[in-house]
């Protein structure tokens, strides 16, 4: 490939080192029919992978006097040159004026793809050769990054807070919130007096709660608020039976 610099962009065309040749396969030789034709496609789908759009119709030009040279009748390659332009190969194909639109779009699941298509479709048939979408997908953001982790100035351990407590046995956790702090409310799980969903995983299943790796995950002041929290990080965290939250109404 052959990378030229037009003083405001970079194009390329075939390299032709002093080897190159000027003449295919000879028409007359006693190669089936079948192999000629296909060199034919061959060497076009070369042409145009490698060439950018703006010297595409001379490096074509230059091919089919390579093939005229070696005795391959006009009109077949005419007739191959057309039918290739003409088809689903070429719907890619990028004019020298065209222009790549790079579309982001948040991913909200299968339709959001189906719909990316139905985008790309329009503007390439409304706009054949002209314009190019390449459509990519965002991670949607998460509503827990609407709350923000840390209040300034505020001890985290002398915080209300939504907290985090992992078992010792299993990849499991708790998920709570409380309006106190962390160290008086994980000492109350600690006696496993509460009917809760930690009690349960301990008596259950015998499974010793990691009190000491007890931390916050945020802190939020407002109750309603860090209620909100502890019903999206207990569906972010793998967590204990029964560790239910907040009844999120979000749809
Ligand atoms: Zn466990």
């Amino acid at each position: 490939m052959l990378v030229i610099w037009n003083g405001d962009r970079f194009g390329t065309k075939i390299y032709k080192n002093g080897i190159h040749p000027l003449k295919m396969c000879d028409w007359q030789s006693s190669l089936a029919r079948k192999y000629k034709i296909n060199l034919i496609k061959t060497m076009i789908y070369r042409v145009f992978k490698i060439v950018s759009g703006h010297y595409l119709g001379s490096e074509i030009e230059n091919l089919k006097n390579i093939f005229l040279n070696s005795n391959y009748p006009i009109k077949i390659l005419n007739n191959e040159i057309n039918s290739f332009f003409s088809s689903n190969k070429s719907k890619n194909f990028m004019g020298p004026n065209s222009k790549k639109i790079y579309l982001g779009l948040n991913y909200l699941g299968e339709k959001t793809e189906t719909f990316a298509n139905k985008i790309k479709n329009l503007c390439e048939k409304g706009l054949p050769g002209s314009v190019k979408v390449e459509v990519y997908f965002r991670k949607n953001s998460s509503l827990l990054s609407n709350f923000s982790k840390n209040y300034k100035n505020y001890d985290q351990k002398e915080s209300p807070c939504v907290y985090k407590i992992p078992c010792k046995n299993c990849n499991l956790n708790y998920v709570g919130e409380t309006g106190r702090i962390l160290s008086v409310r994980v000492s109350e799980h600690s006696k496993f007096r509460e009917n809760s969903a930690l009690s349960s995983h301990h008596k259950d299943l015998g499974h010793e709660i990691d009190f000491g790796n007890a931390n916050v995950l945020f802190v939020e002041s407002n109750m309603r608020r860090r209620k909100i929290v502890e019903a999206l990080c207990i569906q972010k965290y793998p967590h204990f039976l029964g560790n239910t939250g907040y009844d999120l109404k979000i749809f």
